[in-house]
């Protein structure tokens, strides 16, 4: 029998992992193992090599602005290859701070900006920015949140805590239409990034345990990628989805 594998490497896992992030690994491992898939995991953290062919899933987690400025010093020795696999259609699941960090710039809580890897045109103003809207201005976005995806008609429920505002850019379509709480900056409705294979969110939860069907959809794309000749989306159809 043939065995299927996908290689996940999980971008600075160890100092990227807000509100438990790493159980978006667990949720992808849960449902490729029910369809007969194996996924090797792979920590790559400060100072590793990081090789685009080498993966069929990139996370990128959440961190405060302590470790995100840590990370973004290390990124440009990586930027490069993360940059090829984005562009090759590689699927990647970036949330919060590993978001921020897909765009051109972040700014911080104390107000100092910082580069991002400039792979997506978004760009993150901190809390104080003259572009919110005096509702919106001064303080965190803590709570509760649940959007609706405009295309697939799937509804996704998380919790977001972030005081960085993230404004899309062209070519960039945001994963939902806020349905209740704040998203990427409180203002435009907007919440996360679609771009190519790549989603952006400020959702933890984390996001793929607590939205199975966003699971299997992420799942699905990889696995057509390395093996196009099989029907992924027909297999995971064939097996519950969990919201945990
Ligand atoms: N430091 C970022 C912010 O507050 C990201 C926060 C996070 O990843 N939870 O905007």
């Amino acid at each position: 029998m043939t065995e299927y594998k996908l290689n996940l490497g999980h971008l600075y896992g160890d100092l990227m992992n807000t509100y438990g992030d790493y159980g978006n690994y667990l949720a992808l491992k849960y449902y490729a193992e029910q369809i007969g898939v194996k996924i090797n995991y792979k920590l790559i953290s400060l100072h590793d090599p990081f090789k685009a062919d080498d993966y069929d899933i990139l996370l990128f987690g959440g961190g405060q602005d302590y470790e995100e400025e840590v990370v973004a010093k290390d990124l440009p020795q990586k930027s490069g290859e993360i940059k090829k696999y984005i562009e090759n259609n590689g699927s990647l699941l970036a949330v919060c701070a590993g978001f921020q960090l897909l765009g051109s710039t972040i700014q911080f809580a104390d107000g100092k900006t910082i580069e991002g890897i400039g792979v997506m045109p978004h760009k993150t103003v901190n809390l104080n920015s003259p572009k919110l809207t005096d509702r919106m201005r001064g303080k965190r976005l803590i709570g509760n949140i649940v959007i609706k995806n405009n295309e697939n008609g799937e509804t996704y429920h998380g919790f977001e805590n972030h005081q960085g505002r993230t404004f899309l850019g062209k070519g960039e379509k945001a994963l939902g239409t806020i349905v209740s709480g704040n998203g990427n900056n409180g203002d435009d409705k907007t919440e996360g990034v679609i771009y190519k294979n790549v989603y952006g969110t400020y959702f933890h939860g984390p996001i793929l345990t607590r939205n199975g069907n966003l699971a299997k959809r992420i799942l699905a794309t990889a696995l057509k990628k390395r093996y196009p000749e099989i029907d992924w989306t027909k297999k995971l159809s064939q097996i519950p989805t969990e919201t945990f």
